[in-house]
């Protein structure tokens, strides 16, 4: 999201998106950012609310094609930092550590962060003082009275704000909008916690999102309760572990965490392994052990095994595949299945929440973000429900502009917006639509190749066209052959000298016969692709 005054533009946040399973082979999704590069002299830097992924994992893609500088908590930064050094790009980056309560200005922006309550440590919510009033963008967040951190979601801004009734517009997270009542505390999960770590005789395995900071915090706290040794295992919780312990939001007493190759050194309920992994990607910890193929996670007959997270849909086929593999393993597998009390709690406020913020806030514009299209919609229509609260409602989806002015407020015409799609994280690796179209041809059809050679000097064919084909059964292969052969032959018969020259005109021609004879005796979509040899 950008906010822009004349000439100056401030990016809020600057995420990535795992792709779905249509993006064949796509690694990571970012944002198109056509429209900042087109105004790059504005841009006066990227304010980051926190550090989950679909928030700060476009920066390596961004920043290696804006030089800006990046505006975010001290955790944060730490996540940031990480990042940015797997791209070789932290040197080049201007890191600019906030606090929550100390303003600070980037053009004719004064910037407020505030502290906000979320399944991550060390988040804000932005309060940007504009010419026009006060915008208030609320960040991921839920109103969490007791984190494990006791940093506390400070409310008084935001009431602050509504008393001075000078809040232009807030932007609310909509991610739980259709959801009823409130999201349990961070420390709703302690008890389910107390009551596993009592009932586990053997080994506990126990696998949270690698930024959980409050989960992870809870389950070493837990386990030194109960007399466990905490083994990590898995490149990205050891990561957060490190950062966490670091900057003091982890305190782990001495002796408490042993290494992987220890385990087997204690017996099986002296030990707690947190281990990367809930998701069910393919080459995860967790994935491993569960086809026991980890050196030092054994699971074993009798083992528990607590996945303590959501199932982020889109990835339940790849979970429950990996949940039955540690049912073959005879371990006994705890997963958020609804039941009290809970395994795993949202990040993310339901709808008492949202309405506590905006009747504290009080805002003359609503918009909800942060969620898809049909969250969006609960959004608007729960803040409509409050008129007292709210002046007006507006939508707004990606490429949206709104302008406001004294006026009011009015959609403009749209900027381009887009995904970028990435093979294995690597800005170089931008991957076109047309990549994912022809993978897709390949998986549900395979190819058809059609090899020409060419004399360069005289421009005739020297031999008979080879086609090669994979995945792609055309009835009679023979036959098919021939017939293709054929339609290639009277192809160049009836091109001229000119377009025979040019490859590119040639191999366009081919292909486009030898689809539609291809789609007309078989009905099928193979890749087909013409290859000229010159000779
Ligand atoms: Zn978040
Ligand atoms: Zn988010």
């Amino acid at each position: 999201m950008a906010v822009r005054w004349g000439n100056d533009i401030i990016v809020i946040d600057a995420g990535l998106m795992f792709p779905e399973s249509e993006l064949l082979g796509v690694d990571i999704v970012v944002p198109d950012i056509t429209y900042l590069l087109a105004n790059r002299e504005k841009v006066r830097g990227i304010i980051l609310t926190h550090g989950h992924e679909d928030h700060i994992g476009g920066l390596p893609w961004v920043l290696s094609e804006l030089k800006v500088p990046v505006f975010g908590t001290e955790f944060t930064l730490a996540l940031v930092e990480n990042k940015l050094e797997e791209h070789s790009l932290l040197d080049d980056v201007d890191l600019r550590e906030i606090r929550a309560g100390a303003r600070f200005t980037l053009g004719p922006f004064t910037i407020n962060p505030i502290q906000v309550t979320h399944s991550l440590v060390d988040c804000v919510a932005l309060a940007i003082h504009t010419p026009l009033g006060v915008i208030i963008h609320t960040g991921d967040f839920k109103v969490d009275p007791t984190p494990t951190d006791n940093h506390l979601f400070d409310l008084h801004p935001f009431a602050e704000y509504g008393k001075d009734s000078d809040v232009l517009a807030l932007l609310q997270d909509s991610t739980n909008a259709d959801r009823r009542g409130y999201t349990p505390s961070e420390r709703a999960v302690r008890s389910k916690f107390d009551e596993i770590f009592v009932s586990t005789k053997r080994k506990l395995f126990v696998s949270c999102f690698s930024s959980s900071i409050h989960r992870i915090k809870m389950v070493i706290e837990t386990a030194r309760d109960h007399k466990r040794k905490v083994a990590l295992i898995g490149r990205s919780i050891s990561e957060s572990t490190d950062i966490a312990m670091d900057l003091g939001y982890l305190d782990v007493p001495e002796g408490t965490l042993i290494h992987a190759g220890q385990i087997k050194e204690y017996k099986p309920d002296q030990v707690c392994i947190l281990i990367s992994g809930t998701q069910g990607e393919p080459m995860s910890a967790l994935s491993r052990a569960a086809v026991d193929n980890h050196k030092h996670a054994k699971i074993e007959r009798g083992d528990t095994v607590v996945l303590s997270s959501r199932i982020i849909p889109g990835n339940e086929k790849g979970i429950y595949r990996m949940i039955d593999h540690l049912f073959r393993r005879e371990a006994n597998v705890l997963y958020d299945d609804g039941s009290q009390p809970p395994i795993h709690v949202s990040g993310h406020a339901c709808q008492e929440e949202l309405k506590l913020i905006i009747n504290l806030v009080r805002p003359r514009y609503f918009i909800p973000i942060h969620g898809e299209y049909r969250q969006l919609r609960i959004h608007a229509d729960l803040a409509r429900s409050m008129p007292g609260a709210v002046g007006q409602v507006l939508m707004m989806e990606s490429g949206d502009v709104m302008e406001f002015d004294e006026l009011g407020a009015r959609k403009i015409e749209k900027v381009p917006v887009g995904r970028i799609c990435i093979d294995s994280g690597s800005r170089g690796d931008v991957v076109e639509d047309l990549v994912i179209k022809d993978r897709r041809h390949l998986s549900e059809d395979g190819f058809v190749l059609a090899i020409i050679a060419i004399n360069k000097l005289t421009g005739t064919v020297e031999s008979i066209p080879e086609i090669v084909m994979r995945g792609f059964a055309a009835g009679s292969e023979e036959g098919f052959v021939h017939e293709a052969r054929r339609i290639i032959g009277k192809t160049l018969d009836e091109s001229t000298p000119e377009e025979k020259a040019d490859y590119g005109v040639i191999k366009e021609k081919i292909r486009a016969d030898l689809k539609r004879f291809i789609v007309k005796t078989t009905a099928r979509r193979p890749l087909i692709m013409p290859v000229i040899l010159e000779i």
